[in-house]
Protein backbone atom coordinates (compact mmCIF):
# COMPACT_ATOMS: atom_id res chain seq x y z
CA UNK A 1 0.00 0.00 0.00
CA UNK A 2 2.65 1.88 -0.64
CA UNK A 3 0.97 4.50 -2.94
CA UNK A 4 -1.27 5.99 -0.26
CA UNK A 5 2.42 7.28 1.59
CA UNK A 6 2.28 10.64 2.91
CA UNK A 7 2.49 12.04 6.49
CA UNK A 8 -0.81 12.32 7.01
CA UNK A 9 -1.66 8.95 6.03
CA UNK A 10 1.52 7.67 7.96
CA UNK A 11 -0.44 9.49 11.27
CA UNK A 12 -3.85 7.92 10.86
CA UNK A 13 -2.14 4.67 10.30
CA UNK A 14 -0.51 4.97 13.84
CA UNK A 15 -3.43 6.34 15.49
CA UNK A 16 -5.09 3.09 14.16
CA UNK A 17 -2.25 0.66 15.21
CA UNK A 18 -2.56 2.23 19.15
CA UNK A 19 -6.59 1.83 18.59
CA UNK A 20 -6.39 -1.98 16.84
CA UNK A 21 -3.87 -2.59 20.38
CA UNK A 22 -6.12 -1.42 22.45
CA UNK A 23 -8.93 -3.24 21.03
CA UNK A 24 -6.69 -6.26 20.99
CA UNK A 25 -7.98 -6.70 17.52
CA UNK A 26 -6.32 -10.32 15.59
CA UNK A 27 -3.60 -9.36 13.13
CA UNK A 28 -5.52 -10.98 10.20
CA UNK A 29 -8.40 -8.06 10.75
CA UNK A 30 -5.70 -5.01 10.75
CA UNK A 31 -5.00 -4.43 7.33
CA UNK A 32 -8.74 -5.63 6.19
CA UNK A 33 -9.86 -2.29 8.31
CA UNK A 34 -7.10 0.01 7.31
CA UNK A 35 -6.38 0.42 3.84
CA UNK A 36 -9.04 2.07 1.35
CA UNK A 37 -11.77 -0.41 0.15
CA UNK A 38 -10.81 1.70 -3.39
CA UNK A 39 -9.50 4.75 -4.68
CA UNK A 40 -9.48 6.52 -7.95
CA UNK A 41 -7.30 9.05 -9.33
CA UNK A 42 -8.43 11.44 -12.39
CA UNK A 43 -6.65 13.86 -15.25
CA UNK A 44 -9.04 16.56 -15.32
CA UNK A 45 -8.06 19.00 -18.16
CA UNK A 46 -10.18 22.55 -18.88
CA UNK A 47 -9.72 25.67 -20.35
CA UNK A 48 -8.78 28.63 -18.56
CA UNK A 49 -10.50 31.69 -18.93
CA UNK A 50 -7.44 32.72 -21.46
CA UNK A 51 -7.95 30.23 -23.51
CA UNK A 52 -5.51 27.73 -22.42
CA UNK A 53 -5.68 24.32 -21.25
CA UNK A 54 -4.05 23.35 -17.60
CA UNK A 55 -4.63 19.56 -16.34
CA UNK A 56 -5.49 19.18 -12.79
CA UNK A 57 -5.46 16.37 -10.81
CA UNK A 58 -8.62 14.69 -8.82
CA UNK A 59 -8.40 11.92 -6.41
CA UNK A 60 -11.22 10.44 -4.48
CA UNK A 61 -10.64 7.74 -1.82
CA UNK A 62 -13.41 4.87 -0.79
CA UNK A 63 -12.68 3.47 2.88
CA UNK A 64 -14.86 1.06 3.60
CA UNK A 65 -18.35 -0.05 2.29
CA UNK A 66 -19.45 -2.17 4.84
CA UNK A 67 -22.07 -0.12 6.66
CA UNK A 68 -24.10 1.68 3.80
CA UNK A 69 -22.87 4.33 1.43
CA UNK A 70 -19.31 6.09 1.73
CA UNK A 71 -19.50 9.90 2.89
CA UNK A 72 -17.18 12.39 3.47
CA UNK A 73 -15.87 16.58 1.34
CA UNK A 74 -14.29 17.55 -1.28
CA UNK A 75 -11.39 19.42 -0.80
CA UNK A 76 -10.04 22.07 -3.28
CA UNK A 77 -6.54 23.17 -1.82
CA UNK A 78 -2.76 23.04 -3.75
CA UNK A 79 -1.84 20.31 -1.10
CA UNK A 80 -4.01 17.61 -1.97
CA UNK A 81 -2.83 14.29 -2.62
CA UNK A 82 -3.41 10.90 -2.27
CA UNK A 83 -2.22 10.05 0.91
CA UNK A 84 -3.67 12.71 2.61
CA UNK A 85 -7.06 11.95 0.73
CA UNK A 86 -6.59 8.63 2.10
CA UNK A 87 -5.91 9.40 5.55
CA UNK A 88 -9.10 11.59 5.70
CA UNK A 89 -11.35 8.88 4.43
CA UNK A 90 -10.68 7.21 7.49
CA UNK A 91 -11.25 9.10 9.87
CA UNK A 92 -14.69 9.65 8.56
CA UNK A 93 -14.86 5.98 9.02
CA UNK A 94 -14.41 6.21 12.42
CA UNK A 95 -16.52 9.75 12.77
CA UNK A 96 -19.12 8.45 11.07
CA UNK A 97 -19.33 5.15 13.29
CA UNK A 98 -19.05 6.83 16.34
CA UNK A 99 -22.33 9.03 16.02
CA UNK A 100 -24.13 5.48 14.48
CA UNK A 101 -24.11 7.00 11.26
CA UNK A 102 -24.91 4.25 8.12
CA UNK A 103 -22.08 5.07 6.44
CA UNK A 104 -18.52 3.95 5.42
CA UNK A 105 -15.69 6.93 5.43
CA UNK A 106 -14.76 8.87 2.28
CA UNK A 107 -13.07 11.64 0.65
CA UNK A 108 -12.02 13.54 -2.66
CA UNK A 109 -10.09 16.20 -3.60
CA UNK A 110 -8.26 18.37 -6.78
CA UNK A 111 -4.91 19.51 -6.44
CA UNK A 112 -5.67 23.75 -6.67
CA UNK A 113 -5.87 26.38 -5.16
CA UNK A 114 -9.49 28.23 -5.69
CA UNK A 115 -8.51 31.67 -4.73
CA UNK A 116 -6.46 31.61 -8.07
CA UNK A 117 -9.08 30.26 -10.32
CA UNK A 118 -12.36 32.42 -11.45
CA UNK A 119 -15.77 31.17 -10.73
CA UNK A 120 -16.31 30.02 -14.04
CA UNK A 121 -13.13 28.11 -14.15
CA UNK A 122 -14.22 26.57 -10.88
CA UNK A 123 -16.95 25.39 -12.05
CA UNK A 124 -15.52 23.88 -15.37
CA UNK A 125 -13.26 22.38 -12.89
CA UNK A 126 -16.23 20.68 -10.84
CA UNK A 127 -18.10 19.76 -13.56
CA UNK A 128 -15.18 18.26 -15.11
CA UNK A 129 -14.60 15.91 -11.89
CA UNK A 130 -17.99 14.84 -11.52
CA UNK A 131 -18.09 13.51 -14.87
CA UNK A 132 -15.23 11.47 -14.35
CA UNK A 133 -16.37 10.31 -10.89
CA UNK A 134 -19.70 9.39 -12.27
CA UNK A 135 -19.39 5.41 -12.20
CA UNK A 136 -17.47 5.97 -9.18
CA UNK A 137 -20.56 7.41 -6.82
CA UNK A 138 -24.41 7.47 -6.53
CA UNK A 139 -26.38 8.60 -3.56
CA UNK A 140 -26.22 4.59 -2.33
CA UNK A 141 -22.62 4.19 -3.08
CA UNK A 142 -20.72 7.34 -2.35
CA UNK A 143 -22.31 10.98 -1.28
CA UNK A 144 -19.78 14.12 -0.95
CA UNK A 145 -20.07 17.27 0.61
CA UNK A 146 -18.22 20.60 1.01
CA UNK A 147 -14.39 20.37 2.56
CA UNK A 148 -11.25 23.13 2.36
CA UNK A 149 -11.80 25.35 -0.31
CA UNK A 150 -15.24 23.91 -1.26
CA UNK A 151 -18.65 25.24 -0.30
CA UNK A 152 -22.49 24.80 -1.11
CA UNK A 153 -22.11 26.13 -4.58
CA UNK A 154 -19.91 23.69 -6.32
CA UNK A 155 -22.18 21.09 -4.67
CA UNK A 156 -24.97 22.33 -6.50
CA UNK A 157 -22.39 21.94 -9.78
CA UNK A 158 -21.97 18.49 -8.72
CA UNK A 159 -25.88 17.71 -7.98
CA UNK A 160 -26.49 19.37 -11.50
CA UNK A 161 -23.68 17.55 -13.56
CA UNK A 162 -24.92 14.05 -12.26
CA UNK A 163 -28.57 14.94 -12.47
CA UNK A 164 -28.11 16.00 -16.07
CA UNK A 165 -26.45 12.56 -16.66
CA UNK A 166 -29.06 10.53 -15.08
CA UNK A 167 -31.80 12.33 -16.37
CA UNK A 168 -33.85 14.06 -13.26
CA UNK A 169 -32.89 15.51 -10.34
CA UNK A 170 -30.50 13.52 -7.76
CA UNK A 171 -30.59 15.60 -4.65
CA UNK A 172 -29.22 13.05 -2.70
CA UNK A 173 -25.78 13.00 -4.34
CA UNK A 174 -24.23 15.57 -2.35
CA UNK A 175 -25.23 17.26 1.40
CA UNK A 176 -24.29 20.58 2.03
CA UNK A 177 -25.79 22.04 -0.98
CA UNK A 178 -28.09 25.42 -0.98
CA UNK A 179 -31.49 24.95 0.90
CA UNK A 180 -33.07 25.91 -2.19
CA UNK A 181 -31.77 22.82 -4.26
CA UNK A 182 -33.18 20.07 -1.04
CA UNK A 183 -30.06 21.19 1.34
CA UNK A 184 -30.96 20.69 5.04
CA UNK A 185 -31.79 23.96 7.23
CA UNK A 186 -28.91 24.21 9.56
CA UNK A 187 -26.29 22.51 7.42
CA UNK A 188 -23.92 25.49 6.94
CA UNK A 189 -23.63 26.19 10.67
CA UNK A 190 -23.53 22.28 11.58
CA UNK A 191 -20.29 21.47 12.68
CA UNK A 192 -19.73 24.97 14.28
CA UNK A 193 -22.51 24.72 16.49
CA UNK A 194 -21.13 20.82 17.60
CA UNK A 195 -17.96 22.43 17.96
CA UNK A 196 -19.34 24.97 20.74
CA UNK A 197 -22.13 21.99 21.89
CA UNK A 198 -19.31 19.86 22.79
CA UNK A 199 -16.94 22.71 24.48
CA UNK A 200 -20.09 23.22 26.95
CA UNK A 201 -20.35 20.08 27.47
CA UNK A 202 -16.20 20.10 28.28
CA UNK A 203 -16.31 22.65 30.15
CA UNK A 204 -18.87 21.22 32.21
CA UNK A 205 -17.38 17.89 32.76
CA UNK A 206 -13.87 19.63 33.98
CA UNK A 207 -15.67 22.46 36.44
CA UNK A 208 -14.91 25.57 33.91
CA UNK A 209 -17.11 28.32 33.80
CA UNK A 210 -17.94 28.77 30.24
CA UNK A 211 -19.16 32.18 30.88
CA UNK A 212 -15.76 33.71 31.62
CA UNK A 213 -13.78 31.39 29.43
CA UNK A 214 -11.57 32.83 26.26
CA UNK A 215 -11.03 31.15 23.25
CA UNK A 216 -8.16 31.50 20.53
CA UNK A 217 -9.43 29.86 17.16
CA UNK A 218 -6.94 28.89 14.17
CA UNK A 219 -8.84 29.25 10.78
CA UNK A 220 -11.78 31.69 9.70
CA UNK A 221 -13.41 29.12 7.28
CA UNK A 222 -17.12 27.69 7.82
CA UNK A 223 -15.70 25.90 10.97
CA UNK A 224 -13.96 28.38 12.45
CA UNK A 225 -16.37 31.68 11.84
CA UNK A 226 -19.37 29.43 13.04
CA UNK A 227 -17.23 28.01 15.94
CA UNK A 228 -16.91 31.46 17.32
CA UNK A 229 -20.32 32.69 16.76
CA UNK A 230 -21.53 29.65 18.74
CA UNK A 231 -18.94 30.18 21.39
CA UNK A 232 -19.52 33.47 21.47
CA UNK A 233 -23.70 32.70 22.36
CA UNK A 234 -22.46 30.75 25.34
CA UNK A 235 -20.30 33.52 26.50
CA UNK A 236 -17.32 32.67 25.77
CA UNK A 237 -14.62 35.60 24.39
CA UNK A 238 -12.74 35.14 21.79
CA UNK A 239 -9.26 36.79 21.77
CA UNK A 240 -8.18 35.42 18.54
CA UNK A 241 -8.18 34.25 14.97
CA UNK A 242 -5.77 33.55 12.50
CA UNK A 243 -6.03 32.45 8.37
CA UNK A 244 -4.13 31.69 6.05
CA UNK A 245 -2.78 35.07 5.42
CA UNK A 246 -2.50 35.98 9.33
CA UNK A 247 -4.21 37.06 12.26
CA UNK A 248 -5.50 38.78 14.98
CA UNK A 249 -5.60 39.02 18.58
CA UNK A 250 -7.37 41.78 21.14
CA UNK A 251 -7.16 40.61 24.67
CA UNK A 252 -10.62 42.41 25.57
CA UNK A 253 -12.58 39.71 22.94
CA UNK A 254 -13.02 40.60 19.36
CA UNK A 255 -16.50 42.18 17.75
CA UNK A 256 -17.52 38.71 15.77
CA UNK A 257 -20.18 40.28 13.46
CA UNK A 258 -17.85 43.28 12.61
CA UNK A 259 -15.55 40.93 12.19
CA UNK A 260 -17.36 39.06 9.94
CA UNK A 261 -18.50 42.00 7.86
CA UNK A 262 -14.99 42.85 7.16
CA UNK A 263 -14.46 39.13 6.34
CA UNK A 264 -16.64 39.23 4.02
CA UNK A 265 -15.03 42.37 2.20
CA UNK A 266 -11.21 41.95 2.40
CA UNK A 267 -11.54 38.19 2.47
CA UNK A 268 -9.21 38.07 5.27
CA UNK A 269 -9.28 39.02 8.98
CA UNK A 270 -5.88 40.71 8.53
CA UNK A 271 -6.30 44.49 9.44
CA UNK A 272 -8.79 44.01 11.53
CA UNK A 273 -9.05 46.98 13.29
CA UNK A 274 -8.56 47.54 16.62
CA UNK A 275 -6.53 44.33 17.09
CA UNK A 276 -2.93 43.55 17.08
CA UNK A 277 -1.61 40.92 14.63
CA UNK A 278 -0.61 37.70 15.36
CA UNK A 279 0.61 34.68 13.43
CA UNK A 280 -0.44 30.93 13.56
CA UNK A 281 2.09 29.76 15.31
CA UNK A 282 1.38 32.31 18.18
CA UNK A 283 -1.94 31.91 18.40
CA UNK A 284 -1.63 27.90 19.13
CA UNK A 285 1.13 28.94 21.93
CA UNK A 286 -1.82 31.92 23.27
CA UNK A 287 -2.64 31.07 27.19
CA UNK A 288 -6.89 30.81 26.56
CA UNK A 289 -8.93 28.50 27.79
CA UNK A 290 -10.57 27.12 24.46
CA UNK A 291 -8.04 26.34 22.04
CA UNK A 292 -10.09 25.66 18.46
CA UNK A 293 -7.50 24.45 15.39
CA UNK A 294 -10.00 25.01 12.87
CA UNK A 295 -7.58 24.87 10.00
CA UNK A 296 -5.33 22.12 8.42
CA UNK A 297 -3.73 18.45 9.27
CA UNK A 298 -0.48 18.59 11.52
CA UNK A 299 -0.81 21.89 13.56
CA UNK A 300 -0.20 20.42 17.10
CA UNK A 301 3.45 18.78 16.79
CA UNK A 302 6.28 17.72 19.05
CA UNK A 303 7.52 21.06 19.12
CA UNK A 304 4.39 22.93 20.22
CA UNK A 305 2.38 20.59 21.76
CA UNK A 306 4.49 21.36 25.49
CA UNK A 307 3.54 25.04 24.96
CA UNK A 308 0.42 25.30 24.87
CA UNK A 309 -1.54 27.01 27.60
CA UNK A 310 -5.40 26.21 26.85
CA UNK A 311 -7.71 23.82 29.09
CA UNK A 312 -9.95 22.25 26.45
CA UNK A 313 -8.06 21.47 22.84
CA UNK A 314 -11.06 21.53 20.53
CA UNK A 315 -10.14 19.77 17.10
CA UNK A 316 -12.66 21.39 14.64
CA UNK A 317 -10.00 20.57 12.03
CA UNK A 318 -9.50 16.87 10.85
CA UNK A 319 -6.51 15.40 12.27
CA UNK A 320 -4.22 18.60 13.47
CA UNK A 321 -2.70 16.70 16.34
CA UNK A 322 0.36 14.30 15.21
CA UNK A 323 1.14 11.34 17.53
CA UNK A 324 4.08 12.47 18.90
CA UNK A 325 2.04 15.60 20.09
CA UNK A 326 -0.52 13.10 21.52
CA UNK A 327 2.32 11.28 23.60
CA UNK A 328 3.60 14.89 24.99
CA UNK A 329 -0.12 15.63 25.55
CA UNK A 330 -0.74 11.91 27.99
CA UNK A 331 1.73 13.83 29.99
CA UNK A 332 -0.54 17.22 30.17
CA UNK A 333 -3.98 15.73 31.71
CA UNK A 334 -4.84 19.74 32.93
CA UNK A 335 -5.75 19.61 29.07
CA UNK A 336 -9.10 18.03 28.01
CA UNK A 337 -8.91 16.75 24.44
CA UNK A 338 -12.33 16.65 22.53
CA UNK A 339 -10.68 14.93 19.62
CA UNK A 340 -11.72 15.58 15.65
CA UNK A 341 -13.87 12.29 15.27
CA UNK A 342 -16.24 13.65 18.11
CA UNK A 343 -15.62 17.43 17.51
CA UNK A 344 -16.40 18.27 14.24
CA UNK A 345 -18.34 15.36 13.69
CA UNK A 346 -21.49 17.37 13.77
CA UNK A 347 -20.75 18.29 10.20
CA UNK A 348 -21.37 15.08 8.84
CA UNK A 349 -24.57 14.26 11.39
CA UNK A 350 -26.47 16.88 9.53
CA UNK A 351 -25.20 15.84 6.00
CA UNK A 352 -26.98 12.57 7.09
CA UNK A 353 -29.94 14.18 8.04
CA UNK A 354 -29.88 15.80 4.94
CA UNK A 355 -29.35 12.86 3.06
CA UNK A 356 -32.91 11.18 4.77
CA UNK A 357 -34.73 14.53 3.91
CA UNK A 358 -33.93 14.47 0.17
CA UNK A 359 -34.20 10.37 -0.08
CA UNK A 360 -37.74 10.70 1.13
CA UNK A 361 -38.30 14.73 -0.20
CA UNK A 362 -39.69 15.24 3.16
CA UNK A 363 -37.90 18.66 4.88
CA UNK A 364 -37.54 19.44 8.49
CA UNK A 365 -37.57 22.91 10.43
CA UNK A 366 -34.32 23.71 11.58
CA UNK A 367 -34.96 23.71 15.52
CA UNK A 368 -35.60 19.44 14.51
CA UNK A 369 -32.66 19.28 12.72
CA UNK A 370 -30.55 20.75 15.88
CA UNK A 371 -32.01 18.62 17.99
CA UNK A 372 -31.33 15.47 16.59
CA UNK A 373 -27.66 16.61 16.04
CA UNK A 374 -27.36 17.79 19.66
CA UNK A 375 -28.87 14.12 20.79
CA UNK A 376 -26.17 12.36 18.73
CA UNK A 377 -23.62 14.21 19.77
CA UNK A 378 -24.43 13.70 23.33
CA UNK A 379 -23.93 10.35 23.13
CA UNK A 380 -21.24 10.63 21.38
CA UNK A 381 -20.12 12.15 23.83
CA UNK A 382 -20.90 10.71 27.01
CA UNK A 383 -19.48 7.67 25.46
CA UNK A 384 -16.47 9.00 25.11
CA UNK A 385 -16.15 10.44 28.33
CA UNK A 386 -17.37 7.16 29.96
CA UNK A 387 -14.66 4.82 27.93
CA UNK A 388 -12.01 6.97 28.86
CA UNK A 389 -12.48 6.89 32.06
CA UNK A 390 -13.05 3.41 32.18
CA UNK A 391 -10.20 2.10 30.33
CA UNK A 392 -7.84 5.40 31.49
CA UNK A 393 -7.49 6.41 28.01
CA UNK A 394 -7.13 9.44 26.03
CA UNK A 395 -10.39 11.03 24.76
CA UNK A 396 -9.12 10.39 21.77
CA UNK A 397 -8.12 6.83 21.97
CA UNK A 398 -11.43 6.21 23.39
CA UNK A 399 -13.46 7.83 20.25
CA UNK A 400 -11.36 6.14 18.04
CA UNK A 401 -12.28 2.29 19.64
CA UNK A 402 -15.63 3.22 19.82
CA UNK A 403 -15.58 4.03 15.86
CA UNK A 404 -13.23 1.21 14.89
CA UNK A 405 -14.66 -1.33 17.25
CA UNK A 406 -18.24 -1.07 15.40
CA UNK A 407 -16.65 -1.36 12.14
CA UNK A 408 -15.02 -4.61 12.88
CA UNK A 409 -18.05 -5.79 14.29
CA UNK A 410 -20.02 -5.13 11.25
CA UNK A 411 -17.32 -6.56 9.01
CA UNK A 412 -17.08 -9.47 11.22
CA UNK A 413 -21.07 -10.17 11.01
CA UNK A 414 -21.47 -9.79 7.79
CA UNK A 415 -18.39 -12.23 7.08
CA UNK A 416 -15.24 -12.35 4.14
CA UNK A 417 -16.76 -13.06 0.50
CA UNK A 418 -16.48 -15.67 -0.74
N1 LIG B 1 -15.95 17.57 5.29
C1 LIG B 1 -16.65 17.36 6.50
C2 LIG B 1 -15.87 16.45 7.44
O1 LIG B 1 -14.67 16.33 7.31
C3 LIG B 1 -18.09 16.92 6.28
C4 LIG B 1 -18.28 15.62 5.56
C5 LIG B 1 -19.72 15.34 5.21
O2 LIG B 1 -20.60 16.07 5.61
O3 LIG B 1 -19.93 14.34 4.51
O4 LIG B 1 -16.39 15.89 8.36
Amino acid sequence: MEIYNHPTFQMACQQFDQVADILDIPHDDRDRLKYPKRSLIVSLPIHRDDGSTQVFSGYRVQHHLTLGPTKGGLRFHPDVCLGEVAALAMWMSWKCALCGLPYGGAKGGIACDPGKLSITELERLTRRYTQEMIPFIGPQVDVMAPDLGTNPQVMAWIMDTYSVHVGNSVPGIVTGKPVGLGGSLGRREATGRGVGYLVNRATDTIGLDIGKATAAIQGFGNVGSITALSLARYGVKIIAVTDAFGGIHNADGLNLWELEKYVAVNRSVVGFPGADSITNEELLELPCDILVPAALERQITKENAGKLKCRILAEGANGPTTPEADAILAQRPEIFLIPDVLCNAGGVVVSYFEWVQDLQSFFWGETEVVDKLFRILETAFTQTVSLSRKQKISMRMAALSLGVRRVQEAKRTRGLFP
